[in-house]
C-alpha cells in the first residue's frame, strides 16, 4: 500500500498545484492586472483548468484508487489515508461522469452568458440575457442526467457544493425557516428604524483599511499566512494553506462595507489557516463544503462582528482611530445601526434576518426551473411575485430583480444559493456548541479575548479539512443533526432585544 499510496498523493498533488497556479492566476486578475491582460489571461486560466481536468480524468489514477480501495476496508473510516482515498475516488467519478465535450461546451457558454449579462443588466434588458439563460438551464438539466438515480434532479447540482445534502431536505428546512422569518420581518418593520447617520459620515479609506487590518489580526488573521489586497468584489482564495488571499472593499461614507466584508472574508481565511497542515497538497486540505465555509465567515461577521459584546471591546479601538467621527456616538446608537433591519431588493446589501429570505426565493425558483414548472420566460414575473410575497416589496425592474445576481450567469442553475443559508444555519448551531463547552465566550469576547472560540472552531471545524460531509462534520461537531433551532433562538433573542414590541 504504501508504494502505491505515494503514487496517488503525488498525482493529487500535481492537480492541487495546477487548480493553485488557476487561482493565483484569477487573483491577480480581479486585483493587480492591467485591463489589457484580459484576453491572455483567460486562455492562461483555460489552459491550468484543461491540465488539471486531464489528469484528474486519467484512467490510470482509476486504476490506482482500485488498487487501493480494498486496502482501506481495514482502516477507520475517518483515518487519514482512508479519507483521502474516499475523496479521491468521489472527485475521479464526478470528473469522469461528465464528457469534456459537455464540459468545454458549457464553459464557452458561460463566457457569453457573462458578458452579455454584464451589458444587459444594466440596461435593465433580460430579455437579451434569456436564450443564454435558457441554454444554461438545458444544460444543468443535462448535467444531472449524467448522475442517474437521483432523487430530484436539484440533488447532482447541490452534490458539488455541499455533498450528500438532498433537495427534499433542503426544502424542508428552508419552508420551516420561511415560516418564522417572515412574522419576524413584520414585526421589526412595524418599529421605527435605527439613526444610521454614525456609519454614514466620512470615513477615509487608509483609515478603515489600517483599522480592519487591526481587528483581523486580533482575532487570529495571520500575515505570515495570508494578506489582504483591495478588489471591485470581496473574496478570499488558498494558493497553498501557508498562502492565502482575501480583499476587501472601501466605502468613504459607509463604514460597514469595508468592515464587514473583512470580518467575513476572514472568516473565511482562517478556516483554510486552520486546517490540518499535513493535508496540504490532497484532495482534504479544502473546506467540507460551501456552507461550512459560508457558516465561519458569516459567524465572525454577524455572530461575533455585529454583536453587542465585540463592540463593548472593539468600540474604543473604533472611536479612537476616527474621533471626529464617533467621540459623541454612544456605543448602543452605533450597535443600532449596525443591526437595522429592512425590507430591500438586493440579496448582498441584505441584513441578518431578511437575507435568508433573498436566498430562499433563488433556491425555489431554481427547483421550479429544474422541474420544469417554470419557463425562463416567465422567470422577472415569479421573481415578482415571490418577492412581493415574502420581503412585501418588488423590484420596479429587472436589473434589482431577475438580473441582479451574477450567479445564473455565470454558473449553473440549482445547486449554489441554498449554501449561502444552510452557512447561516450552521453558524449558529457552532456558536451555540462553542459556548456549551466554553460558557464564557460572550464575556470573552467582551474583553476582547477570541481563544476559546477560536480553539473550538479549529478544532472541530477548521482541522478535518474536507474529510467528512458537510452533515458529517456538523453532527460530529456539535452532537447533533444540522437544525434550525439555534438559529431561530439566535435571531429572536438579538432582534427581539433590539426592536422590543
Ligand atoms: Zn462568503
Amino acid at each position: 500500500m504504501p508504494a502505491d499510496l505515494d503514487k496517488l498523493k503525488a498525482r493529487l498533488q500535481e492537480i492541487y498545484d495546477l487548480e493553485a497556479i488557476a487561482s493565483l492566476l484569477s487573483w491577480d486578475q480581479s486585483t493587480y492586472m492591467p485591463p489589457e491582460g484580459s484576453s491572455a489571461r483567460g486562455r492562461q486560466l483555460a489552459l491550468t483548468a484543461t491540465l488539471a481536468h486531464e489528469r484528474l480524468v486519467d484512467p490510470e489514477l482509476g486504476h490506482l484508487l482500485d488498487d487501493l480501495e480494498p486496502l482501506t476496508a481495514d482502516l477507520p473510516y475517518d483515518s487519514d489515508d482512508s479519507s483521502l482515498i474516499r475523496l479521491a475516488r468521489r472527485d475521479f467519478d464526478r470528473a469522469t461522469r461528465v464528457p469534456a465535450d459537455h464540459l468545454s461546451e458549457f464553459y464557452q457558454h458561460l463566457s457569453e452568458s457573462y458578458e452579455v449579462w454584464r451589458q444587459a443588466r444594466p440596461e435593465d434588458d433580460f430579455q437579451r440575457v434569456r436564450p443564454y439563460l435558457e441554454k444554461t438551464l438545458d444544460m444543468s438539466r443535462a448535467y444531472a442526467e449524467f448522475f442517474p438515480g437521483y432523487e430530484h434532479i436539484a440533488d447532482p447540482l447541490i452534490d458539488v457544493h455541499e455533498y450528500g445534502m438532498k433537495a427534499s431536505r433542503v426544502r424542508t428546512w428552508f419552508s420551516e425557516l420561511r415560516q418564522a422569518l417572515v412574522p419576524m420581518v413584520e414585526r421589526i418593520t412595524q418599529q421605527p428604524e435605527p439613526d444610521m447617520s454614525p456609519v454614514h459620515q466620512h470615513f477615509p479609506a487608509a483609515g478603515q483599511l489600517e483599522l480592519g487590518l487591526d481587528l483581523v489580526h486580533q482575532i487570529g488573521f495571520d500575515p505570515q499566512r495570508a494578506r489582504q489586497d483591495k478588489s471591485a468584489h470581496p473574496f478570499m482564495t488558498r494558493i497553498s494553506l501557508g498562502d492565502i488571499r482575501m480583499t476587501t472593499r472601501v466605502k468613504e461614507d459607509d463604514l460597514t462595507e469595508s468592515l464587514f466584508s473583512t470580518l467575513h472574508e476572514t472568516g473565511h481565511a482562517l478556516y483554510e489557516l486552520g486546517i490540518d497542515p499535513a493535508y496540504e497538497g490532497t484532495p482534504l486540505a479544502t473546506a467540507s463544503s460551501s456552507g461550512v465555509h459560508e457558516s465561519q465567515s458569516r459567524l465572525w461577521e454577524n455572530l461575533v462582528g455585529r454583536s453587542l459584546p465585540y463592540w463593548e471591546h472593539t468600540y474604543p479601538q473604533l472611536q479612537a482611530a476616527f474621533p471626529d467621527q464617533l467621540r459623541d456616538v454612544p456605543l448602543e446608537a452605533f450597535y443600532r445601526s449596525i443591526n437595522r433591519v429592512q425590507r430591500s431588493l438586493i440579496r448582498t446589501d441584505a441584513d441578518e434576518v431578511t437575507y435568508n429570505l433573498h436566498v430562499m426565493i433563488r433556491f425555489d425558483l431554481e427547483l421550479d426551473l429544474l422541474e420544469g414548472r417554470l419557463e425562463v420566460r416567465h422567470l422577472p414575473e415569479a421573481w415578482r411575485s415571490r418577492y412581493k410575497q415574502d420581503l412585501g416589496i418588488e423590484p420596479p425592474d429587472d436589473r434589482d430583480g431577475v438580473l441582479q445576481d451574477v450567479h445564473w450567469y455565470s454558473g449553473r442553475i440549482g445547486g449554489g444559493f441554498q449554501s449561502y443559508t444552510i452557512g447561516n444555519i450552521m453558524s449558529a448551531q457552532f456558536m451555540q456548541a462553542a459556548k456549551s463547552e466554553f460558557p464564557s465566550i460572550d464575556d470573552d469576547l467582551g474583553r476582547g479575548d477570541f481563544s476559546h472560540l477560536s480553539q473550538w472552531l479549529a478544532e472541530h471545524v477548521h482541522r478535518p479539512g474536507r474529510k467528512f460531509t458537510p452533515e458529517e462534520l456538523v453532527e460530529r461537531a456539535t452532537g447533533r443533526p444540522l437544525e434550525l433551532e439555534p438559529y431561530i433562538s439566535y435571531l429572536r433573542d438579538k432582534f427581539g432585544a433590539l426592536y422590543p414590541s
